[in-house]
């Protein structure tokens, strides 16, 4: 591909796939830079996991251009996913066996000699939190603990990318902040990471950018913070009770310059919440939260309050 940016370790330009008459993939464009944390988000069924599996060349796209570090995918796929490590979205570690031989079986599919994948183990297992468990098999480990030797291995063939689908799905928070930690030493190090995720505070905490997909579309794209304050009022107030509609529609627009009516949560977006906040400190029926606009309001906006299934 011409012209592309030297950095770019990503780049996709107009890639389309099609299942039956669905666009899962629709003129997708997308340059994702050396050492970056982006983060692809989107409701269920936007395009999200396919538009990974494109991105590695694990399907072929019906159209659009595609490389992958400097290589042509998915004609090219092969030799650049050697410098990729993928942390799919379920477990899929081998349960026969323990902890240290899932990296090692894992390393042969690299061409890694036995020896070379040995001298990673102890720092692999370092990083994974692992090294008490390095004879444990598979089914013994907690979720925490399973996931972290999923990213261990995803690093046995020390990769320039890191693609994460919904890294840290089904973990309680413990484990979740750890799991974030062990990102951001990653980018630290200048690896390059391509997760998607539904958790709006893991999107706001590690990405550098961001895409919202829907539809099979990239809607918006820009680091959280541009994202917030292209999309949102700064402020937020939350108002929720069983008469909280019934306030909003007598007094939100007077109030607010956006509101949003959600069961029985009334969403106010302003400029500066101190009038509406005085009010509400009147009306002893209402709750109220005031917090600053975040990433949650944007996907809102963006994509919807409906539910996916
Ligand atoms: P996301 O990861 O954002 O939830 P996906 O990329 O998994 O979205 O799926 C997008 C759409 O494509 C969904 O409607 C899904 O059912 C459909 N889809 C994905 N893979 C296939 C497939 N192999 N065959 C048919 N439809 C598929």
């Amino acid at each position: 591909m011409s012209a592309e940016p030297m950095n770019a370790v990503i780049q996709a330009r107009g890639l389309r796939k099609s299942y039956g008459d669905t666009r899962v993939v629709n003129d997708l464009n997308l340059t994702i830079q050396r050492g970056e944390c982006f983060g692809l988000l989107g409701p269920n069924g936007a395009g999200k996991t396919t538009t990974l599996r494109l991105l590695l060349g694990l399907i072929a796209p019906d159209g659009g251009e595609l490389s992958l570090l400097n290589h042509a995918v998915p004609q090219d796929a092969r030799v650049a996913r050697l410098r990729v490590g993928v942390v799919a979205q379920f477990d899929n570690l081998d349960p026969d066996f323990t902890v240290a031989e899932n990296l090692l079986v894992y390393g042969r599919y690299f061409g890694m000699s036995d020896a070379a994948i040995e001298a990673r183990i102890p720092q692999l297992l370092e990083f994974a939190n692992l090294t008490n468990k390095r004879d444990a098999k598979v089914p013994t480990l907690s979720g925490g603990m399973k996931r972290r030797l999923t990213l261990a291995r995803a690093l046995v063939n020390d990769p320039d990318i890191i693609f994460l689908d919904e890294p840290t799905t089904g973990l309680d928070p413990q484990a979740r902040h750890l799991i974030w930690q062990r990102l951001r030493e990653l980018t630290a190090q200048g690896k390059t990471l391509l997760l998607t995720t539904h958790f709006m505070e893991e999107a706001e905490r590690l990405c550098h950018r961001l895409a919202v997909m829907d539809h099979g579309k990239l809607i918006q794209q820009g680091t959280p913070r541009e994202l917030i304050e292209k999309n949102i009022e700064p402020q937020v107030v939350e108002v929720f009770s069983e008469t909280s509609a019934a306030w909003a529609e007598q007094h939100a627009a007077h109030y607010a310059q956006r509101f949003e009516i959600s069961g029985e949560s009334v969403f106010c977006y302003v400029q500066d919440a101190q009038v509406l906040v005085a009010h509400l400190q009147t009306q002893t029926e209402l709750r109220y939260l005031h917090r600053p606009a975040n990433l949650e309001d944007v996907f809102l906006k963006l994509t919807g309050r409906e539910m996916r299934e």
